[in-house]
């Protein structure tokens, strides 16, 4: 299994890059998901990094691209798209039971995101497949305008027009009492 690691002492005064371009499979958050069919991701989750030490504690800023293909959730067609994501995460040195809730305050209110390290090597893998997994959109729409599928016939109405009724349907259980998929 491949770790996306920071060895603390390797980090000097001078900031060091890191470039990542590893397979789904090496993200275990993001395998899952991709397993239960919640995401498609297409190629690798590539990016580049850079960390930066502060004393005891080391800040994380990059950018994490990945290639997915979505399915809309209007007209249920398969697109294109891609997770492109910029962050940035503050390691404090220390155990995070012990980090008490002012810290916390303080830190949310720099607007970062903070995590804890202990030991000399800080594990980035959970940190990127967290900031790709927001990044996937739980109701995707293949565009602003996607005019969906007709709830009465099934059409794709950003390809074809179709003769039901133009009103709005909302689908009560009456109406669904009424709704014949046959018709002759
Ligand atoms: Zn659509
Ligand atoms: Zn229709």
């Amino acid at each position: 299994m491949v770790h996306v690691k920071i060895v603390v002492d390797h980090i000097k005064d001078t900031p060091v890059s890191l470039h990542i371009d590893e397979p789904v499979v090496a993200f275990p958050l993001l395998a899952g998901m991709q397993n239960d069919k919640s995401c498609c991701i297409t190629g690798n989750i590539q990016g580049d990094i850079t960390v930066t030490r502060e004393y005891e504690n080391i800040r994380v800023t990059g950018r994490i691209t990945a290639p997915l293909t979505l399915t809309c959730s209007r007209c249920l067609a398969d697109y294109p798209s891609f997770v492109d994501t910029s962050f940035t995460i503050f390691f404090r040195k220390g155990d995070p039971i012990t980090s008490s809730a002012e810290e916390e305050l303080e830190l949310g209110e720099m607007d970062l995101l903070s995590s804890a390290y202990s030991g000399d090597e800080i594990d980035l893998t959970h940190e990127i497949e967290e900031q790709v997994a927001m990044e996937i959109p739980l109701k995707p729409l293949c565009s602003d305008s996607c005019k969906g599928l007709c709830h009465e016939c099934g059409t794709d109405l950003n390809t074809f027009s179709c003769s039901c009724s133009k009103e709005p349907v909302i689908l009560t259980f009456s109406a669904l009492k009424d709704f014949k998929v046959t018709r002759k």
